[in-house]
């Protein structure tokens, strides 16, 4: 944690250079510099995301306001409070609100944020393994709690997760499996087979027939689905699944199209269920913070493997990242 009487913090700055470039710096700030929100934070841990890389290698259109303070995600402790929901002393964890994109978001040592941002993090989960969790754990339970909520029970068959060795479909395939589900995991790594295995999935799932487009009706495999792939890959998902089956759809790291047809909707009940994490109401993240107490074993945390890195080491960790060369969660400690 930061020095609460220090004035001074370090927070990793971007601000726009030349050319609409994205420079990208940790910096000395004053307390004072930090938005003008009613709640305090200390930030013991942030993680680094997509979004987080896109933002501060300048590769995507992230950013909204310059100079910003990225990261898109926090957990820490309050300082000071001018709402009556927040006391001095509280643990909390902050999950997207555009945080890190058009407000000063998790890359420093304090920040200053909206009340109606913050849940409460639960008793039995440390700042350092909410973030090991993140805003991909977060999502992953998002996607568990909207099949739940459909009626997707353990009994009705095998789920498949999509996107399998990444940050939301990891976390997705522990949840599911602890949760007593067959849990089948697509990825496009055999090599990571052992590792899926280990966080309880029950077969590993692979093939070229993923990567074309499928018939517009195909053989039902699959009760429920949680995809992070989007594309081709979810157009097949959605042609393979069981009568009155559900994905749960958060992702497009295959692409944002959907080479789809109405078929699947319309002659086998198929639902669809959009997941998004970053506008999701208050109550929703509440409750899923709650489950991913319960509901997530430590040690499956420990397996998936989390990495920690200071403020200066959060600009080339995020070309990395956008390079596909990281495995595993990327923490940020801003006191490192
Ligand atoms: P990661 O990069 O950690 O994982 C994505 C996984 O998808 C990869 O590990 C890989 O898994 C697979 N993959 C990557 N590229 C391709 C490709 N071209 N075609 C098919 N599969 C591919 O990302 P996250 O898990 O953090 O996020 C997954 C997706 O969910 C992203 O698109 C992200 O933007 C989105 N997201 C959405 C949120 C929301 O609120 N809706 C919140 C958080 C994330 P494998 O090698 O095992 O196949």
């Amino acid at each position: 944690m930061s020095d609460q009487n220090s004035d001074q913090i370090r927070a990793l700055v971007l601000r726009q250079g030349e050319e609409k470039s994205t420079l990208a710096a940790v910096e000395n700030l004053s307390v004072a510099d930090l938005p003008d929100e009613p709640v305090r934070v200390a930030v013991d841990y942030s993680t680094i995301n997509y979004k987080d890389a896109l933002a501060v290698t300048g590769k995507g259109r992230i950013v909204r306001q310059w100079p910003l303070v990225p990261g898109i995600d926090l957990a820490g402790t309050v300082l000071e409070s001018a709402s009556d929901e927040f006391a001095v002393g509280d643990r909390v964890v902050l999950n997207g609100w555009g945080v890190g994109e058009g407000h000063w978001g998790g890359f420093a040592q304090q920040q200053r944020v909206k009340p109606e941002w913050l849940v409460p993090l639960p008793a039995g989960i440390s700042s350092r393994e909410a973030m090991a969790i993140g805003t991909a754990g977060y999502t992953a339970m998002l996607c568990v709690m909207a099949l739940q909520r459909d009626g997707i029970t353990a009994d009705r068959g095998a789920i498949l997760v999509t996107g399998s060795t990444g940050g939301v479909g990891s976390v997705a395939v522990a949840l599911l499996a602890q949760l007593g589900y067959e849990v089948h995991a697509l990825t496009g790594k055999p090599q990571a087979a052992d590792y899926l295995r280990e966080l309880g999935a029950a077969e590993i799932v692979s093939g070229d027939e993923w990567g074309e487009r499928p018939r517009p009706l195909e053989k039902q495999r699959w009760a429920g689905a949680v995809d992070t792939v989007g594309s081709q890959v979810l157009a097949r998902l959605l042609a393979e699944m069981h009568y009155d089956g559900a994905v749960a759809a958060c992702g497009l790291a295959g692409g944002f199209d959907l080479p789809s047809t109405v078929m699947p909707f319309i002659l086998r009940g198929v639902k669809l269920l959009g997941v998004d994490s970053v506008m999701a109401p208050r109550e929703r993240r509440v409750a899923a913070w709650q489950r991913l107490d319960s509901d997530l074993p430590r040690q499956l945390l420990e397996k998936i493997g989390s990495r920690v890195l200071g403020l200066d080491e959060v600009p080339a960790a995020c070309a990395d990242l956008l390079a596909r060369k990281i495995t595993g969660r990327l923490l940020v400690d801003p006191n490192a």
